[in-house]
């Protein structure tokens, strides 16, 4: 059966689409910095811990340069180089920048007179150190990066792979047996050309082990001409930014959504991650992030674990801030993305946090 194919473009949702107008609202009516006054006015002050993934530095693609990529072309969430600039010039006027490790710490003992931010980057991506680095060392600002160490030994991410073969199969018209159909739309709950990538691949996330690697092992048989694969840090990358003051933890071997193992095979891909990062680089990491990491990604387990394990911190992609004495082991992040500076500002004022949204779409976790 010939699949029909459809070009794929930069497109954004209805839902980013609203939370665009309606962070345009809040930062035109005064309504982000008015609440940033009243906080400070009460002595309450944050951490903000900003969550990117890969930084590109393809700044001479034009509109690209602004924002979003193509979709499959480069991965999830992957912000310009340009963008990531302004964010941190705009950002930098407004919070004080700290390391993961001191900027915890501070929160701990309660004694904040400031907001603080921390930069974070997730998975491990060249980018890190090719786009984001040069950024970073130009503005002064510290940053910590979660290694997925199995991606810098030369494994794929299994999402960047299942990210590119769907992004190929909405574009193509491959020969589809009437089995591989069958596993596809069986694993997928939809027929792969009619659903977005993003969708397809978060249900891929959470299907058992075994079902996932049927539906990657018939999407691989499929003859596609895939992207370029997400390209991993090197340890010597590594190595020279951990030696200019930029921090690395732990973020699991495999990348697995870690409640969906049992606490033995949990406690495998946290502690062989950290041990693989301390023999690389001689430094024992002492923070984490939860691979996916929204509050049904990590369990009571996986938190124990970090505990008995001697973690100090550990960030979820819970969406908010954290206030003096929060679960250092819990710790909530912004998903900052290509967001313009209106979103950027609307997130740091709370308007998109997990209670707010909880109160308004019930079943958000
Ligand atoms: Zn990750």
């Amino acid at each position: 059966m010939l699949i029909a194919g459809r070009p794929t473009a930069p497109k954004m949702s209805l839902r980013r689409l609203a939370a665009r107008l309606v962070a345009v609202a809040a930062t035109a009516s005064g309504w982000s910095s008015i609440t940033r006054r009243r906080r400070h006015r009460r002595g309450d002050y944050r951490l903000y811990i900003l969550e990117y993934h890969d930084i590109s530095d393809h700044e001479k693609e034009g509109p690209l340069a602004e924002g979003t990529f193509p979709e499959g072309t480069l991965p999830e969430g992957t912000v310009s180089a340009v963008r990531f600039r302004r964010h941190l010039k705009h950002l930098k006027q407004r919070l004080h920048f700290a390391p993961l490790t001191a900027a915890h710490q501070q929160l701990q003992t309660g004694n904040l007179d400031h907001d603080l931010a921390v930069v974070t980057f997730d998975d491990g991506y060249a980018g890190n150190y090719e786009a984001a680095w040069p950024v970073l060392r130009d503005a002064g600002i510290p940053a910590t990066i979660f290694l997925t160490t199995g991606f810098l030994d030369g494994a794929e991410l299994w999402f960047d792979v299942a990210r590119r073969t769907l992004a190929a199969l909405h574009q193509a018209a491959p020969t589809v047996d009437t089995n591989q159909q069958q596993v596809l739309r069986t694993a997928l709950g939809a027929w792969p050309t009619t659903s977005s990538i993003d969708s397809l691949v978060r249900r891929l996330k959470y299907l058992p082990p075994g079902r996932r690697k049927d539906a990657m092992a018939t999407l691989s048989q499929l003859d596609l001409e895939l992207a370029e694969p997400a390209r991993p840090l090197s340890w010597q990358q590594v190595n020279e930014m951990l030696a200019a003051g930029i921090e690395f933890g732990a973020h699991t071997v495999t990348h697995p959504i870690l409640s969906t193992l049992e606490p033995a095979a949990q406690e495998n891909e946290i502690a062989q991650s950290r041990q693989r990062i301390a023999e690389t680089t001689g430094t024992l990491p002492t923070s984490f992030a939860f691979p996916n990491g929204s509050a049904q990604d990590y369990n009571h387990h996986t938190v124990e674990i970090l505990e008995r394990l001697g973690f100090a911190a550990a960030c979820s992609t819970r969406r908010g801030s954290n206030a003096p004495g929060c679960q250092p082991l819990t710790l909530k992040r912004l998903g900052i993305g290509s967001d313009p500076l209106s979103l950027l500002d609307a997130r740091l004022a709370g308007l998109f946090d997990q209670e707010i949204r909880a109160r308004f779409q019930p079943g958000t976790k």
